[in-house]
């Protein structure tokens, strides 16, 4: 069994409906997907935004960083 399955998972912006894609490896996202560990623990050498498009890809609903910002009440001007 090679040791580097990797797949892609891709998570639509709910807003701007751009499209973002990780690689990640097929194990940890399998044990994500049965929620046997959370997004930080399997997949801590990933960035912020790279862990929100494998919860977008879960939960089916995802913002982009672009309109993370335009949301954040902190940001508005
Ligand atoms: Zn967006």
């Amino acid at each position: 069994m090679p040791m580097n399955d990797t797949c892609i998972v891709q998570a639509v912006c709910s807003d701007c409906r751009a499209a973002c894609e990780v690689t990640v490896e097929n194990i940890p996202l399998a044990k994500f997907m049965l929620r046997e560990q959370t997004v930080q623990v399997l997949f801590h050498d990933l960035t912020p935004e790279e862990r929100d498009v494998i919860l977008g890809f879960r939960s089916g609903y995802y913002l982009c960083a672009e309109c993370w910002e335009k949301f954040d009440p902190e940001e508005e001007e």
